[in-house]
């Protein structure tokens, strides 16, 4: 799909923010809801997502969404931080498929990253759930 096209309410996303699929939250509030990517590319790999949003990408948000939704994506990154102790965060942002997008709902990735320790690939390789629900509660615990 490329930059141009309509959003689709059956995207996962929308989907998992009415609660149709299963997700493990990490986080939400009344802008954003960040939850474990489930094809994780290294341990801890949170999406953020907004909640009450139909643009596919970044360029067809709202300004004013784009506010609360990075100040989220910090919030969420520094907990990811302070759960997991990387040496580095990648947080990333695919806009059409070209560029790497699979899902067409807006989203942020937060990525740790460890020295030594080479990036898994994109959208491959499903975790376990239950590892993925013990991260998303030591993310959780360190929300501030
Ligand atoms: P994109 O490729 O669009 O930037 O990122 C989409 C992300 O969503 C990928 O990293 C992929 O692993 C993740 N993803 C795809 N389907 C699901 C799902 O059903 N649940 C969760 N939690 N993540 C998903």
């Amino acid at each position: 799909m490329s930059l141009d096209g309509t959003y689709d309410a059956g995207n996962i996303f929308a989907k998992i923010l009415r609660g149709e699929a299963p997700s493990v939250r990490v986080f939400e509030d009344e802008h954003v809801f960040a939850f474990m990517d489930v094809f994780p590319q290294s341990k801890g790999h949170t999406l953020v997502i907004p909640k009450h949003s139909t643009a596919r990408n970044l360029l067809e948000e709202a300004p004013e969404t784009l506010g609360p939704l990075m100040a989220g994506v910090q919030r969420v990154a520094k907990a990811v931080r302070a759960a997991l102790n990387p040496d580095g965060i990648m947080i990333s942002q695919f806009n059409g498929a070209p560029a790497g997008q699979t899902v067409y709902h807006l989203h942020f990735h937060i990525i740790p990253r460890w020295e030594g320790t080479p990036l898994g690939r994109h959208a491959e390789g499903m975790a376990d759930v239950e590892e993925l629900k013990a991260l998303a509660a030591q993310i959780s615990a360190k929300i501030s």
